[in-house]
């Protein structure tokens, strides 16, 4: 999953960048609100956490045009200022949920997870088809209950399609969700994942549609 950090305190960026690739994230951090609104408009996040006092263009704004333009990732605002009004504004503004400053870890991942799953249309924390279950929180994927070992690139592109069950998802977009901004990108990589994928978690899984891209789930579950 790719996600988009925009923070402009050098301390809590690190850290959040740090606990997010520790947790199979990939980051693209961005410090001012206006770089942030143009990467949000351009690339493709599975969920964009945004700072409200930002350079530039300040966090709200940042998220009303965003919504303006139909981008529909879902957003976790972060406010050190954070009286009940601005909440209601931000969430009214198109939020996805809201957490105050200074915040623990541990609900920052667990609000992240939330939002993530929520936008994909998924009230239950793991995800089950056939005989495969995901668990986001563990990030441990499973047959019959038995844990998989998984590299963190097959987790990312397993925990992918899960989230997004029954939609074809187009081999493009699930790069996007598999390399970090500056890492080395081969051209054959998706392929090489899915060969893997189905000899770890059974054949059937994953279905290639030739020429679109990948689907779990294509016929229900
Ligand atoms: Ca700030």
């Amino acid at each position: 999953m790719r996600v988009l950090l925009v923070e402009d305190d050098v301390r809590i960026s690190r850290d959040v960048t740090e606990l997010l690739v520790a947790n199979g994230y990939i980051v693209d951090h961005e410090v001012d609100g206006e770089k942030a609104w143009f990467k949000g408009g351009t690339e493709d996040y599975a969920a964009v956490i945004l700072d409200l006092g930002l350079p530039q263009m300040d966090g709200l704004s940042v998220l009303k045009k965003w919504r303006s333009e139909e981008r529909l990732f879902p957003v976790l605002v972060l406010s050190a200022r954070g009286t009940w009004r601005e909440r209601v504004e931000g969430i009214d503004a198109g939020a996805d949920d809201y957490l105050p400053k200074p915040f623990e870890m541990d609900e920052l991942l667990a609000r992240l997870r939330a939002v993530i799953r929520r936008s994909a249309g998924h009230a239950a924390p793991t995800m089950t088809h056939g005989e495969v279950t995901l668990d986001p929180i563990k990030m441990r994927v499973s047959v019959k209950g038995v844990p998989k070992s998984l590299s963190p690139q097959e987790y990312r592109l397993i925990s992918y399609l899960m989230h997004h069950k029954g939609r074809v998802v187009p081999q493009q977009e699930l790069a996007e969700h598999l390399h970090g901004e500056y890492e080395e990108r081969e051209s054959n990589a998706v392929e090489v994942l899915v060969g893997r994928l189905r000899r770890k978690l059974g054949v059937e899984l994953i279905e290639t549609h030739r020429g679109f891209g990948y689907v779990v789930g294509a016929n229900g579950p």
